[in-house]
């Protein structure tokens, strides 16, 4: 096994982390995450869940990160979504049973940048036994809940707001409330077609439709659907996550990324911008130093 090149790994160890990826995103969006922030966590702590091995499965074991793969439907539609969204909550309630000082489960997409000293310091102002459930809401109203759901099921409300599913943490208290509804790709699946919603929409609604909790609304954590370059210099280093993608606005491919100042690297060497994000963070990294000469 090669030994894993820890820097300013972070001690905390009560974060679960949960990635979710799949074969073709493997090379273009993985590696770029072994090589920027998965550095900052004890790999005990991150699982993986994707579809296929390969060579990207086999370096991430090597790394001593866990790769999980789901026996789902292929897809991006709400079932195969489900389905591997039910994987990552039944692992997580393994690694639970097997290392029970977990008191946060954060799930995050794989074009998404964690700054973990961020979030390290927002889980520090909140008690992680009560139920918690962090994110950002993608649509800024309360979601109907369908009335064929509500007559089969216990509804203490018949609306609910849900965090975008690229990025959300729950404090293990809640995770042990919503095991009954989401522990498993069965359940999972079961519910998002019986709600007609897909996974990330299926969450909120158990947990303030069902259980009776608020979504807290994190500005922090965003998602490539916020407008990316709005974001100042000096705040940067406050976002929870960033991510990158582009916008079709009348035929023309509009890029959303963060824009730094003094970038180490040029928009061809890292076209999603995590490499300059990464050195800004962390720059005594070594290859941010390498990069230095102009
Ligand atoms: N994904 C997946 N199966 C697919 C397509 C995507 O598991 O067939 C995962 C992907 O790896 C990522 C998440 O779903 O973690 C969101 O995918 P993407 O960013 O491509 O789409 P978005 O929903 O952000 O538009
Ligand atoms: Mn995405």
């Amino acid at each position: 096994r090669k030994p894993h090149p820890l820097y300013d790994v972070h001690e905390r160890n009560d974060v679960y982390f949960s990635i979710k990826s799949t074969e073709k995103y493997h090379e273009s969006r993985l590696q770029l995450l072994v090589l920027t922030w998965f550095q900052s966590i004890h790999p005990h702590n991150l699982h993986i869940v994707t579809d296929t091995e390969d060579s990207t499965t086999e370096l991430l074991r090597d790394f001593g990160y866990t790769v999980h793969i789901a026996d789902c439907p292929k897809g991006h539609t709400h079932q195969p979504m489900a389905c591997k969204c039910g994987v990552e909550f039944e692992q997580f309630y393994i690694a639970k049973e097997n290392r029970s000082h977990y008191n946060w489960y954060c799930h995050l997409d794989d074009d998404m940048y964690l700054n973990v000293l961020a979030l390290f310091e927002l889980l520090d102002t909140l008690n992680p036994l009560d139920s918690h459930y962090l994110g950002q809401r993608s649509i800024n109203r309360r979601i109907d809940i369908r009335e064929d759901f509500k007559r089969k099921n216990n509804i203490l409300r018949d609306s609910y707001y849900f965090a975008t599913g690229a990025v959300y943490c729950i404090s293990t208290r809640l995770m042990e409330q919503l095991e009954y509804y989401l522990r498993g790709k069965e359940k999972m699946m079961g519910y998002s077609g019986a709600a007609g919603v897909p996974d990330n929409m299926l969450i909120g609604l158990i947990i303030e439709g069902i259980l009776g909790y608020n979504l807290t609304e994190v500005s922090t954590m965003n998602s490539h659907l916020f407008p990316l370059k709005r974001i100042s210099t000096t705040d940067l280093v406050k976002q929870i996550t960033i991510s990158y993608g582009s916008w079709n606005i009348n035929g023309k491919d509009i890029k959303n990324t963060i824009s730094i100042e003094d970038d180490l690297f040029d928009d061809n060497e890292d076209p999603t911008r995590f490499l300059s994000y990464h050195c800004l963070l962390h720059p005594s990294t070594q290859w941010c130093h390498s990069n230095e000469r102009t």
